[in-house]
């Protein structure tokens, strides 16, 4: 009989599919639990690449990089959720499990299909409507009532692929301009704040959710979280509640990130999740007892679960493009810790690194 496959033991190899911030940031997470790691990834000089035991220079669905990657990893994961079908297909093909699976991704990467899954566990979203031609966009802002946002389906991320429709006579020219791909239509949230909550749900089941987060976004892109956020009990329960849910809906296993608005009569809608670690869990490396990027190698490697509890008061800022240079500054402030991603080129708005201001609790 062969010996279980989890937990992997020390020594195990990771796969990560991805080779950004995120990988390089879970790639030192399990250096530091004794796994090696390796990455596939496009860019020959990738963030995490540059932390990584064994980089694989290709695309997502290049079946020979797919194979030596199955060949070399003990379990797969990503730090980027547009990974494609096909290339989680061949790997589980290659008796290779990628954590999380297959289905995640499918309702992740399509923002209607998400909405869908939310609505059928009884999680509460913004009402939308779906389109895939100009005359059914038309329809569906007619449905929702203007102003309104119009969203691609698929593939939009820190703000981009999305418009507000404040005509409703805007509404084909606005899909055309879109790319005139299937979109989503969403009623506008009037929200006083906007939330996140970062969870986990291990092998066995287990379920650990971390402190809210309050963030703050420019032009669509996080600038700014704070955490743990100022809330009451009724709606931390609320929140934990929802991320636990999601979490045993997929049959989860990995770490999430789940975007929340909070609504004036104090009920939480789900803007997205996020089937992976987060922008606005990065205050949890130096604000919680075991961080977002441990808490994922742990949980798809079958080990037990690590806690969550805030053990400081974090400000999170992204280091934006040029914003990056100011390190020198933020490495002298004693409060401040620095994370920087070792991108060679600072491209406006491109996210270079972050800080973690810490207060005590
Ligand atoms: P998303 O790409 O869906 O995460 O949206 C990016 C940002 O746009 C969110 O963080 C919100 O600030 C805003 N946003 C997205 N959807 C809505 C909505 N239905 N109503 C109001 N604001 C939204």
């Amino acid at each position: 009989m062969s010996p279980p496959r989890f937990p992997l033991p020390p020594g195990a190899t990771i796969g990560i599919l991805g080779g950004g911030q995120l990988g390089r940031m879970l790639a030192a997470a399990a250096a530091r639990l004794g796994f090696d790691v390796a990455v596939l990834e496009r860019d020959a000089d990738s963030p995490a690449g540059r932390v990584a035991a064994h980089t694989l220079v290709a695309a997502y669905d290049d079946a020979e990089a797919l194979k030596a990657l199955a060949g070399l990893a003990d379990v797969v994961t990503f730090e980027f959720e547009n990974v494609p079908a096909a290339a989680v297909e061949a790997l589980s093909g290659l008796g290779v499990e990628v954590a999380p699976g297959a289905r995640v991704l499918a309702v992740a990467q399509d923002r209607v299909h998400e909405k869908t899954f939310l609505n059928g566990e009884g999680v509460a979203t913004v009402a939308f409507a779906a389109a895939a031609d100009a005359a059914q966009a038309a329809e569906a802002v007619a449905r929702i009532g203007a102003p309104c946002l119009m969203k691609t389906r698929r593939e939009g991320y820190d703000g981009k692929g999305q418009r507000w429709v404040e005509h409703a006579a805007d509404a084909g020219r606005i899909f055309e301009a879109l790319g005139g791909k299937p979109v989503i239509v969403e009623a506008p949230a009037d929200f006083v704040r906007e939330l996140s909550i970062i969870a986990a749900r291990g092998r066995d089941g287990s379920t650990a959710v971390y402190p809210l987060a309050e963030n703050h976004h420019e032009n669509g892109v996080l600038r700014r979280s704070m955490a743990p956020a100022r809330a009451s009990a009724a709606l931390t329960d609320q929140a934990e509640r929802i991320a636990v849910k999601i979490l045993g809906g997929l049959d989860y296993v990995g770490v999430i990130g789940v975007e929340l608005f909070e609504m004036k009569d104090g009920r939480l809608l789900v803007n997205e999740i996020a089937p992976r670690v987060h922008n606005t869990g990065h205050w949890t490396q130096d604000g919680c007892e075991v961080d977002q990027f441990e808490q994922h190698i742990r949980a798809v490697a079958g080990w037990p679960l690590g806690p969550t509890r805030a053990i400081a008061r974090v400000e999170m800022l992204n280091l934006l493009g040029e914003d990056v240079e100011a390190w020198p500054r933020f490495a002298a402030e004693p409060e401040t810790r620095v994370h920087l991603y070792g991108k060679r080129q600072a491209k406006p708005g491109r996210k270079m690194g972050h800080v973690n201001r810490v207060k005590p609790l």
